[in-house]
């Protein structure tokens, strides 16, 4: 550090630096016994045991809970463009070992604390980089980050997808544009594992795609062949056209969104499909599933990948009860042997807690359930280990007899 300058500070309570010594990126502002010199939100502050010993560097975020995200535990870093450019290298790096570009244009190349730059997400759709600057420290170096993406990926066209929950937390409006090069078009065309979707990064759900779901839409093939399948909540059809490629016999897909529906339709034709053993139910799948239970219909694989039911702590109990009442539809409409792939996006809701929610299900059901694998997101979002919240998505993929 540079000690001739009067670097803003943030003093940690008594017994509080042990938090640092576990490198957990976050300081929550409970934890703090006063903040010193601080200007300019976002700006880097210098984190400080009680008695003055320098601990970490961090982005001071003055509105949010999460009053401090570290940046580096080396407080002899320079917070700076060389900073930012060796920590989106390193990223790159990762990316270079995990994704086969020759089949899939379409990942994660930034995944925010897990990747060491809390607060920023950076989407690759082809020609198209999209980013969300979801805290106070990813806001104020954006500028900075933009160039060093431009010329580290060699991509122009940065899209700005800030339109989140998060951002509301941290008191800044929600924002979406472009940042630099063209606007992106209505649908920009990407490939993952070969097959071509549709994306509207403008306005569709995250940055446009459910891009963690990656690696279990790849699974799914395994399973597929010659079966009749449902997929729940299938939002531009992820999974279908995985199923499908692999040879399914029938698909039905359930989703409350018409644009969603809208656009499954259009990457079905794109990739040269035929549409015929495909069903689009757009409604609600708790009754759609209720309504099939009554009618006696039944199929040989299941996907449930519902959005977020548990928003906070609070929610928990409530989105369990959710979690358990379509997987017990489900498993009530499983043909014997048939394959359940069941999911969780609530970071709320731990594994170990799915995992009782779906046997809740299997018990109040009467089939007999066996746990295959255990599913995680898309090795593009990693964890890192002094994280374990950036592990989030959580899933089950069952055997039901
Ligand atoms: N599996 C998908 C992603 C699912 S995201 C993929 O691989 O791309 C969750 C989807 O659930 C969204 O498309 C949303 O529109 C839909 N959804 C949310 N609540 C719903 C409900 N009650 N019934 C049906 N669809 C719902």
């Amino acid at each position: 550090m540079d000690n001739n300058k009067i670097m803003p500070s943030v003093f940690l309570k008594k017994g509080k630096e042990r938090l640092v010594q576990s490198k957990h990126p976050w300081i929550f502002s409970g934890a703090i016994e006063k903040i010193k010199d601080v200007k300019q939100n976002g700006e880097t502050v210098v984190v400080k045991s009680f008695d003055g010993k320098e601990l970490a560097l961090g982005a001071i975020s003055i509105h949010s809970q999460i009053a401090v995200r570290i940046w580096s535990f080396n407080v002899n870093k320079k917070i700076d463009d060389q900073f930012f450019t060796e920590r989106i290298n390193s990223a790159i790096s990762l990316r270079r070992k995990i994704i086969n570009f020759d089949h899939t244009n379409v990942y994660r190349l930034i995944n925010s604390e897990s990747d060491l730059i809390p607060g920023l997400i950076a989407d690759v759709y082809g020609d198209f980089l999209v980013c969300q600057f979801l805290s106070a420290g990813a806001e104020f170096w954006k500028a900075t980050i933009v160039e060093i993406l431009k010329k580290l990926l060699n991509i122009n066209n940065i899209f700005e997808r800030s339109d989140t929950d998060s951002r509301r937390k941290e008191k800044f409006e929600e924002k979406s544009g472009v940042l630099s090069g063209i606007e992106p078009p209505d649908f920009v065309e990407v490939v993952e594992n070969g097959l071509k979707f549709l994306v509207d990064i403008k306005s569709g759900h995250k940055t446009g795609f459910y891009i963690d779901q990656r690696d279990n839409r790849n699974l799914i093939k395994d399973f597929a062949k010659d079966k009749s399948v449902l997929n729940c909540f299938c939002y531009t059809g992820g999974f279908s056209l995985y199923a499908h490629s692999a040879g399914a016999k029938s698909i039905t897909n359930i989703d409350s969104s018409s644009a969603a529906l809208k656009i499954l339709t259009k990457n079905f034709s794109i990739n040269n499909f035929p549409s015929e053993q495909v069903t689009n139910i757009e409604g609600d799948v708790f009754q759609v599933l209720r309504k099939f239970r009554d009618e006696g219909k039944t199929f040989d694989l299941i996907i449930l990948d519902p959005p977020k039911f548990a928003e906070s702590a609070s929610q928990v109990n409530k989105a369990a009860r959710g979690y358990k009442d379509i997987n017990l539809l489900a498993m009530k409409i499983l043909n014997t042997g048939g394959i359940l792939f069941t999911f969780s996006c609530s970071g709320h809701i731990t594994q170990d807690l799915f995992r009782k929610i779906v046997d809740d299900a299997a018990i109040d059901s009467g089939r007999t359930v066996k746990f295959i694998r255990q599913l995680t997101q898309s090795a593009d979002h990693p964890v890192l280990s002094s994280f374990p919240e950036g592990l989030y998505l959580k899933g089950l993929l069952c055997e039901v007899t």
